[in-house]
């Protein structure tokens, strides 16, 4: 059987589920936890680590671990999300060579996607723990408010990380569809998703089992980080005025601070007041040792300080109902996503808006992931189709004459969608013309994401306004754009990819696909040897279990005296197996135990103990 998952690929955490007997389930990872924080790193020797243990070391490494990736993949070095993320992280951001964003870690340069597929291949081998088998195959969410450039790169990462991405699906989308499942709903869902790094809100109609999305909204660049910045910035500055110290050059001692600044505003969604502790902040160059101490930020103080962005968020809602020709009155069934919609002023102020309290027993932290996985089952035909009409976020169209952007297909169009545009020559002899595809709202092109420029060349030489040339847009049903253009006087046609998706040349894409493809290997083969030891570990705490009733009852006899050391010969290779075997031995040791221990339960049985 072939497994397909869906990953909920998170700011802050990674959720992978997948669908078994017709039940979507989410996959614990080896700790035993069912999200994975979305952190990477590298030890001193030059080991990747992702996940727990990559979180774990960040205060300690903050120069060399990454988080909150995300928030910069697809962006170009000259966006000003990317000079946004730069004074949040402590890693260091460079230029890509096709002007993309590119992070330094031990000296070695990654892309954002290819961080961001080190985290799909860490719940890859997840998924494969869990079903035992090779998991090729994934649907993949995104925030719904992704642009071209981020879902390209999000798909380039599935492929680095050996993924064929078979559907991109919005993250607000997978959560209605995991909430709408199996229960036959009729009704208009407003999905308010408000994570460590975005905002999205959809608003569906569902109906006879399709899921509709009728208008999405959000900003991808407003999350859970931003509300912790408000708080360091006020921690940094109580220090500041305390203490006379500034502790923005100190990256160890702004790591510390972010950590728990994000720990008290999680602690404060439980509790009214919390201290924060943080001793040995920094040291002077002079000796001087600045501490943290007993610092009280109480609940009201954390509203207050975020309350602008929780703010933003219900423009943003009230906006998605514009779009959708919705009153809040028609919305049936508000559902929250993302773990931000426990902080209780979200949930108050989203219930003030709405007029209703949030749907209650969904688990912000699992839903996407669910509905990943139940899109993957739909697609791979285990389970019953599911019918998921969504919608594009942003507008596309082209520069025209005066800078202006000229639209060509309206933000909330159901995808996939088509549109096209014919350009005719504007100068005499002329045999090229450049294109400028954009996304966005925005009247002026420059104010919009450039997706990408190219140029339609060969054409006929003739007086201007002669040749006509067909170009065709289209989204598809992931939300990624392709452009193709005709000759109408020929009918030569061509396809043009419109941008360098994650900034990664062909060659380069293929070189971090081999190297995937071989840490895979690598990986697989540490998996199943640790697999193996566990296995043997357990029989031999098993055999060692059996073996003291058996000598009581055969120890006089010579059978069980030669039974009994054959038993700690098994033992002792079972003991060298486990700290020097290699996957054959061990099942060699395996075998061994397993006969062993049929035989003392034999004896043990038929002497009634
Ligand atoms: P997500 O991207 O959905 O994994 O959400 C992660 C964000 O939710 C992070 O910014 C967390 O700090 C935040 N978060 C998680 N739990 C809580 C909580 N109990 N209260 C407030 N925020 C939380």
């Amino acid at each position: 059987m072939e497994y397909v998952v869906g990953i909920d690929l998170g700011t802050t955490n990674t959720c992978v589920a997948i669908v078994e007997n017709g039940e979507p389930t989410v996959i614990a990872n080896k700790g035993g936890y069912r999200t994975t924080p979305s952190v990477v790193a590298t030890s001193e020797g030059g080991r990747r680590m992702v996940g727990h243990l990559a979180k774990r070391q960040l205060v300690t490494n903050p120069n060399h671990t990454v988080y909150a990736a995300k928030r910069l993949i697809g962006r170009k070095w000259s966006s000003p999300a990317t000079d946004a993320a730069r004074a949040l992280v402590p890693y260091t951001l460079v230029e890509g060579p096709n002007g993309d964003v590119r992070l330094e870690v031990q000296g070695d340069v990654f892309s954002t996607a290819e961080i961001a597929a080190f985290i799909l291949q860490e719940m890859r081998l997840i998924a494969e723990a869990h079903v035992g088998a090779p998991i090729d195959r994934a649907v993949v969410t995104v925030p719904a408010y992704f642009n071209d450039n981020q879902r390209q790169a999000t798909k380039d990462a599935g492929r680095i990380a050996g993924l064929e991405v078979i559907r991109i699906i919005n993250e607000p989308t997978a959560a209605a569809l995991a909430f709408g499942f199996g229960k036959n709903l009729e009704r208009k869902v407003a999905v308010y998703d408000f994570g460590g790094g975005t905002f999205d809100i959809s608003i569906l109609d569902i109906g006879d089992g399709l899921f509709e999305v009728v208008a999405t909204s959000g900003d991808s660049f407003l999350g859970g980080e931003d509300l912790d910045q408000r708080l360091v910035e006020y921690l940094v500055e109580t220090v500041e005025e305390g203490q006379d110290i500034d502790l923005r050059g100190d990256r160890m001692a702004m790591q510390r601070i972010r950590d728990a600044a994000e720990r008290a505003r999680c602690e404060l969604s439980e509790q009214t007041e919390v201290t924060i502790d943080l001793p040995f902040l920094h040291t002077t160059a002079t000796g001087e040792v600045h501490h943290l101490r007993g610092e009280t930020v109480t609940r009201s103080q954390i509203e207050d300080l975020t309350a602008d962005l929780i703010e933003r968020t219900i423009a943003i809602s009230e906006q998605a109902l514009v779009d959708a020709g919705l009153d809040k009155s028609s919305i049936d069934d508000v559902v929250l996503v993302g773990g931000m919609t426990r902080m209780p002023l979200i949930r108050r102020r989203v219930a003030e808006f709405f007029g209703r309290e949030p749907c209650l027993g969904v688990n912000p932290d699992e839903l996407v992931a669910l509905g990943a996985a139940i899109q993957a089952a739909s697609l791979s035909h285990e389970t019953e189709e599911v019918l998921l009409l969504d919608v594009t976020p942003h507008s596309l169209g082209i520069m025209i004459a005066g800078g202006y952007l000229h639209r060509l297909i309206e933000k909330n169009t159901t995808v996939p969608t088509k549109a096209g545009h014919v350009f005719t020559t504007t100068r005499d002899d002329q045999t090229s013309v450049k294109i400028l595809v954009l996304q966005g709202e925005h009247d002026q092109a420059v104010d919009n994401e450039l997706l990408g420029e190219f140029i339609l060349s060969g054409l006929r030489k003739a007086p201007r306004g002669q040749v006509q040339v067909d170009v065709s847009f289209a989204i598809s049903v992931d939300g990624i754009v392709s452009v193709s253009a005709k000759d109408l006087e020929t009918g030569h046609e061509q396809t043009i990819a419109v941008t360098a998706t994650s900034g990664l040349a062909d060659d380069e894409l293929e070189r971090l696909i081999r190297e995937s493809n071989a840490y895979m290997v690598e990986a697989r083969a540490s998996e199943e040897l640790a697999r193996r030891r566990r296995q043997v570990e357990r029989l031999m705490g098993d055999v060692d279990g059996l073996v003291p009733r058996v000598r009581e009852v055969m120890n006089g006899t010579r059978f069980g005296r030669e039974a009994l050391a054959k038993v700690e010969g098994v033992l002792h290779r079972g003991e060298r197996e486990l700290h020097v075997g290699d996957p054959r031995s061990l099942s060699e040791a395996m075998e061994s135990l397993e006969r062993a221990q049929s035989m003392l339960r034999g004896i043990a049985e038929r002497s009634g103990r």
